[in-house]
């Protein structure tokens, strides 16, 4: 049998169906599907994507093949609707629009009212008795098809119009008349003739194929090329084109058209959702010539085609179970249906739909879970900015944190303490080039974080993330300067204190205040979340320094914190003097007095993280960053002056020993296990405290599970001294106190090094944790902080697909994450018949691609920022359930 080329859709029947959106294109299958569930849906035909295909492989020619079969589906298409194509009295009229297996919005413009001649456009006059009609319906389609065919400046068919109406001495285009109109066609033809050369075409079908030939075209334009690159889209054969015929909208009264969700996609309500005008045509909806009316109102305009329409929107509903995004014509009082597809919605509604969907019984539970996509849950997470404000955006930098923020522009972190002491409550929009460790306290007090350079993993990235609060990174228009208090953002001076927006959910930068609807956590959000928990493999816990934070992880279903970051524990007001004094002194016994200040507020916090935590893990990391972060920079006099006063040192004392500490590579210098290994009274004091903790808990009855990690590990020696020195200390700890806590001693797996020799570490290591965002710097040699300057291009250029600091870069860094985890199982099991725990607490933890790998490669748990916990319980349950189908 030959090949089909062309699928008649008609009637009640169809050569297709639904599944056959690779074939046929999403809008080709869903226009056979309808017909074959008995909506009204105008006949026509789809040619199909392998068409597409053979047309570039034959050199732009439409294959000989599929000629009588556009013949014989034209046949049909009269056949059913009555009318002939190219009658004289009484034409049949198609469009002619592109429609590939994905939704490429824009990619080319649709072909309407295809057929009309010189002749049989005073047919359609006489037969509808509306020659301004007609004569509207041919200048629109020697318009369209003259410059989506055949190359011509649409603005030339423009310049048109505009200088009829100025003739005229009419406004609108329709003020003119059906004799303006027979004008208009004279003209626009003449402008077809000087830029094609040629008379426009008298012969429908030559207009036919010239048009299907066009849509072909355009799937190699360079806006659908440019299209299907940002989207990410291979491996689609190419496009489908749609020929169906004509019906009007724009016939009078009785007619109009309409674009419609069957539920609200904005709050996932169940209501029908849309627009409509009488007496328009498709284009008019969307293109905001005219208002459209809210299409509640149609029910008392045409309560019969309402009535049908929300059967229709039922029946949709109930075939696809799933919400749908459809447009529809009435003509002359007669309902058409002209597409439908699966309608595009915001988080808050995805989860809404999903629930609600259950609850009608149109889907079971898993559906639920596999549809909504894990990073749509950030919209129910965040504050918003609310989408009514006029406020426009001035500048754009990288969406590092989601949510919005409002705020006065502060330049320090420290004046931002300083101004939150003294007007407590007023919002403040921290602006810096980069931020540091030292800026943490300033941080925490403002709304929003917005820096000029850095990427997705930068410092602010990281840490506004794990507050879910508002970030917006690398917005290289933003110039900032500190000496003259005010920045400038696209050639406009914000001064301090003015109020400043930001979008992290978009990277948005507005200038002004923009005001915020807090988030909500509906019930069908934890509905959602409790059937994911059923489903999936991988626990979830979180990174977290706080109890405040450990509190909020555990209300979004934490099981555990698998990243406590004991530096940023070090940062607070009422330790940090203490840590600077352990820094300066150059002496083991000066260092030890220090650490003693600060070891009561250690225990303290990790006391409260136990009991925030309930009995779960706790994985509590050992200082890892390189200590002169802990010191006031040089080009900060003022900063040094307040610390010397504090510590009763000079000036240049500290200066002198920043100088000593400096690094040319601080991210691979004396940071990490390098830290308790030279000054062991660090790593002592920490384990003295993480234990104490524990003891203390453990006597007021509650269960505790303290994990104590070693950081940047590169050789199994390094964690031999290390972790017998931990074992000494805390069995000291328990001997003194009488009581005995388990607990682990295990390691990061950050270095490449360490994975590749994962086998000797396990025998050490009671548990791994792939610290992936140093484990991406050092496998890559992309410094975290100072991507920015070539990502974009290597994006760009397809050297890298995505930014491999947000997503894990399977085929290296995760062949090395995966090697880890067998070589360590499988040592740790042969050595001491043990399974080794192997998490992942690098940013990769809440990203739901990064989750479905970890899932793949069989670890135990993934640990995200609080905010992200609930995005990882869904990934991991998809990924536990297998595909997913994910829409938006
Ligand atoms: C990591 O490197 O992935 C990690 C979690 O540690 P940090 O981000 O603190 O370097
Ligand atoms: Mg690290």
């Amino acid at each position: 049998m030959s090949t089909k080329h062309v699928y008649f859709f008609g009637g009640k029947t169809a050569d297709g169906d639904g599944k056959q959106k690779e074939l046929l294109g999403g809008k080709g299958a869903n226009l056979a599907e309808m017909c074959k569930i008995g909506i009204p849906v105008p006949p026509g035909f789809t040619i199909t994507t392998e068409v597409c295909a053979a047309y570039y492989d034959q050199g732009k020619k439409i294959p000989e093949a599929a000629i009588p079969q556009i013949d014989e589906a034209l046949k049909k298409v009269e056949a059913t609707f009555g009318k002939k194509f190219g009658d004289t009295a009484d034409p049949l009229l198609v469009s002619v629009r592109s429609g590939a297996a994905l939704s490429m919005p824009g990619m080319m413009n649709t072909i309407l009212n295809l057929g009309l001649t010189d002749a049989s456009v005073e047919g359609l006059a006489k037969k509808t008795g509306n020659p301004r009609f007609a004569y509207d319906s041919y200048r629109r389609l020697i318009d369209m098809f003259g410059s989506t065919a055949m190359g011509c400046e649409h603005e030339a068919f423009e310049h048109e119009i505009h200088s009829l109406k100025e003739q005229k001495k009419v406004k609108l285009d329709t003020d003119l008349s059906a004799d303006d109109l027979k004008e208009l066609v004279k003209r626009y033809k003449a402008v077809y003739k000087k830029h094609v050369g040629d008379d426009f075409p008298q012969d429908p079908k030559k207009q036919l194929m010239l048009a299907i030939n066009a849509v072909f075209n355009s799937w190699n334009g360079n806006k659908a090329i440019e299209y299907r690159r940002i989207e990410r889209i291979t491996g689609l054969k190419g496009t489908a084109v749609n020929v169906q015929a004509m019906v009007f909208g724009n016939m009078g009264d009785t007619s109009g058209t309409g674009v419609a969700f069957t539920r609200d996609p904005n709050t996932g309500e169940n209501l029908f959702y849309g627009d409509y005008l009488i007496n328009a045509q498709g284009e008019d909806v969307v293109a905001g010539i005219r208002t459209p009316e809210p299409i509640s109102k149609l029910q008392d305009e045409m309560p019969k085609v309402y009535g049908q329409l929300m059967d229709i929107r039922q029946a949709l509903e109930k075939h696809y179970a799933e919400m749908q995004d459809i447009e529809f014509t009435v003509q002359d009082g007669t309902l058409y249906m002209l597409q439908t597809r699966s309608g595009k919605r915001t988080g808050t509604a995805a989860v809404r739909i999903a629930v609600e969907m259950v609850k009608e019984k149109l889907i079971d539970e898993t559906t639920a879970v596999k549809r909504v996509a894990p990073d749509s849950l950030n919209h129910l997470l965040q504050p918003q900015l609310d989408p009514k404000s006029k406020i426009k955006p001035v500048a754009q930098g990288i969406a590092a944190s989601p949510g919005g923020a409002s705020g006065k522009v502060i330049l320090s972190a420290e004046a931002a303490v300083e101004y939150a002491e003294k007007h407590p409550g007023e919002p403040i929009l921290l602006v810096r080039k980069e931020t540091s460790p030292e800026d943490v306290a300033g941080m925490h007090l403002a709304k929003g974080i917005l820096t000029s350079t850095g990427g997705k993993a930068s410092h602010a990235a990281v840490v506004a993330r794990g507050w879910g609060k508002p970030c917006v990174v690398g917005c290289e228009a933003v110039k900032i300067d500190e000496k003259n208090q005010q920045i400038t953002i696209a050639g406009q001076v914000v001064k301090a204190l003015d109020f400043l927006t930001i979008n992290g959910t978009t990277g948005d930068v507005m200038i002004g205040k923009v005001e915020t609807i807090a988030p909500s956590m509906t019930g069908d959000f934890s509905a959602l979340m409790q059937w994911a928990d059923k489903g999936r493999k991988l626990k979830v816990r979180t990174n977290a320094d706080t109890p405040a934070d450990a509190a909020k992880a555990r209300e979004f279903g934490a099981e555990g914190i698998g990243l406590c970051r004991t530096e940023h524990m070090f940062f607070g007001e009422d330790r940090i003097a203490a840590v600077r004094e352990m820094i300066l002194s150059t002496t083991e016994e000066g260092r030890k007095k220090a650490l003693a200040r600060i070891e009561p507020f250690q225990k303290a916090d990790f006391v409260g993280i136990f009991e925030a935590m309930d009995g779960y893990p706790v994985t509590i990391r050992l200082l890892d960053p390189p200590l002169h972060e802990f010191l006031p920079q040089k080009d900060n006099r003022a900063g040094a002056e307040v610390v010397a006063k504090q510590l009763g040192v000079t000036v240049e004392k500290i200066f002198e020993r920043v100088d000593e500490l400096h690094e040319f590579n601080p991210m691979m210098g004396f940071r990490g296990c390098r830290l308790p290994i030279v000054f062991p009274e660090i790593g002592d004091m920490q384990v003295r405290a993480i234990v104490e903790a524990a003891i203390e808990v453990k006597k007021k009855g509650k269960s505790v599970l303290p994990e104590i990690m070693i950081p940047l590990i590169g050789t199994v020696e390094e964690l031999v001294l290390l972790k017998k020195r931990a074992i000494a200390v805390a069995e000291e700890c328990m001997k003194k106190a009488g009581v005995k806590v388990e607990y682990q001693v295990g390691t990061m797996i950050e270095l490449p090094r360490a994975a590749l020799t994962a086998d000797k570490i396990a025998e050490e290591a009671e548990f791994f944790s792939f610290g992936t965002n140093d484990l991406t710097q050092m496998t890559f040699g992309f410094s975290r902080d100072d991507i920015k300057g070539f990502l974009p291009t290597y994006l760009k250029e397809k050297i890298l697909p995505v930014d491999p600091f947000q997503s894990i870069d399977v085929s290296g860094v995760g062949q090395l994450i995966e090697m880890g985890v067998q070589k360590g199982r499988a040592a740790r099991t042969a050595k001491h018949g043990q399974h080794l725990k192997v998490g992942i607490c690098g940013e990769h933890g809440g990203d739901p691609d990064s989750v479905v790998f970890c899932h793949k490669v069989g670890m135990d748990y993934v640990s995200c920022s609080p905010f992200r916990v609930p995005i990882a319980r869904l990934a991991a349950a998809q990924a536990a359930l297998g595909e997913t189908k994910r829409d938006k």
